[in-house]
């Protein structure tokens, strides 16, 4: 098929909800990627923050394939020595107690959601059923992690959604006092607003923030699915403000491709969830565990985790060199572009008819590279975003 007849035929039998850049990718090796027509791309979005090693790293190929060849799929009636293994290493890797595996961030934010009104519920009967979410907030697409996503332009069409939240100003502790009642079970936030613009939050609201959930029995749950799994060069995000969350939700590089998501929770929390109040067909999938097995092997060890913050101070430093780059946000190799045209949309394109893979969040450019991109790419990347750039 041609890129033409290929978009031809999205138009006529998918529903337009996305849109889409004008390239078909069918193939890729590290951070390079490859469309249909043979042209080449250096990738800065993994896409979206999943592909954390990038496209068909040989590992990755071989746990994966050789999961499919050995067994693709058990429900969730039998046990899993996979899935026992993803969990007792999240479990390690953040020194919380259990883990509900699932398929996708809004699938981990929904257990989230269901372990903080339960937890509440149990303990305190009803009428303390409310979240407290951020302004600028992502959570995802379902109509509850959409009700929790404090955007207003996602709250449309799709009325009723679910009530219980309430959304305060990121970074402005007297509106998250404004907004505590005797109502409130949890508070859930990012830590650094990715679809919101790359908005890291400050270590005094934080701080705050947990403060508050220890004193009033509140959860503190924090959403990395964009900001985990060593994206921001440690492997969960919270780790650099030095603060222990109830719950965790994680997912986009957690498979390194493959649909997987983990709702990681504290030891107070270990028994909300009881057989019958939670469950899933495809979560905790053979092949996705193997996936998410091989990743988390790869991508925690000291030495990565340097590199990874390495790689965002040389891009950092590369971009500073950049004309029409106005602010750089973000930490490790999460990282926003404010640039001084206000033109990221329009960059994007361009970037992408010259060769490289770029996203933008609100008015920003976004890069998410594979964490184990190469300096080689890095330099090839950053070289066609300065001739787009500065055109
Ligand atoms: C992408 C994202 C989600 C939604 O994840 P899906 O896998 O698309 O459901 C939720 N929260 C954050 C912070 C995200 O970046």
């Amino acid at each position: 098929m041609t890129f033409e007849e290929i978009k031809t035929d999205e138009q006529k039998y998918m529903m337009h909800a996305y849109g889409r850049f004008n390239t078909a990718i069918v193939s890729g090796k590290g951070a390079t990627a490859k469309d249909v027509n043979g042209k080449e791309y250096i990738d800065f979005t993994s896409g979206i923050g999943v592909n954390c090693l990038g496209y068909s790293d040989e590992g990755w190929v071989k746990a994966v394939s050789g999961q499919a060849a050995a067994i693709q799929h058990i429900s969730n009636l039998y046990y899993s020595p996979l899935q026992v293994e993803v969990s007792k290493k999240l479990c390690e890797l953040t020194g919380m107690d259990k883990v509900f595996l699932c398929n996708s961030g809004a699938e981990a934010n929904e257990c989230a959601i269901k372990i903080a009104r339960k937890y509440s519920y149990d303990k305190y009967g009803e009428g303390r059923q409310k979240i407290i979410t951020l302004v600028n907030s992502f959570h995802g697409r379902t109509v509850t992690t959409l009700a929790a996503t404090g955007q207003d332009v996602f709250h449309n069409f799709f009325f009723p959604f679910t009530e219980g939240f309430e959304y305060v100003k990121a970074n402005d502790i007297d509106d998250l006092k404004a907004h505590l009642s005797d109502e409130v079970c949890a508070i859930f936030i990012e830590l650094i607003q990715g679809e919101g613009g790359v908005m890291p939050l400050s270590e005094e609201f934080v701080k705050a923030i947990s403060d508050i959930c220890r004193e009033k029995d509140i959860l503190f749950m924090i959403d990395e699915v964009q900001t985990g799994v060593s994206r921001t060069g440690e492997v969960y995000c919270y780790q650099h403000y030095g603060l222990q969350p109830d719950v965790i939700t994680s997912a986009k590089g957690l498979g390194g491709g493959v649909p997987i998501g983990a709702c990681v929770c504290s030891k107070s929390l270990a028994d909300v969830l009881t057989a019958g109040t939670h469950g899933t067909t495809f979560g905790g999938n053979p092949i996705a565990c193997a996936a998410a097995n091989y990743v988390l092997s790869q991508v925690t060890t000291d030495s990565f985790l340097a590199e990874v913050r390495k790689k965002g101070d040389y891009i950092r430093a590369g971009l500073a060199k950049i004309g029409n780059v106005k602010e750089i946000r973000g930490i490790g190799m999460m990282i926003g572009i404010v640039t001084e045209k206000d033109n990221a949309k329009e960059i994007a394109a361009k970037c992408v008819e010259n060769g490289l893979l770029i996203l933008t969040a609100k008015n920003l450019l976004r890069l998410l590279p594979p964490l184990n991109i190469t300096y080689d790419e890095i330099d090839k990347g950053l070289s066609i975003l300065k001739t787009v750039m500065e055109a």
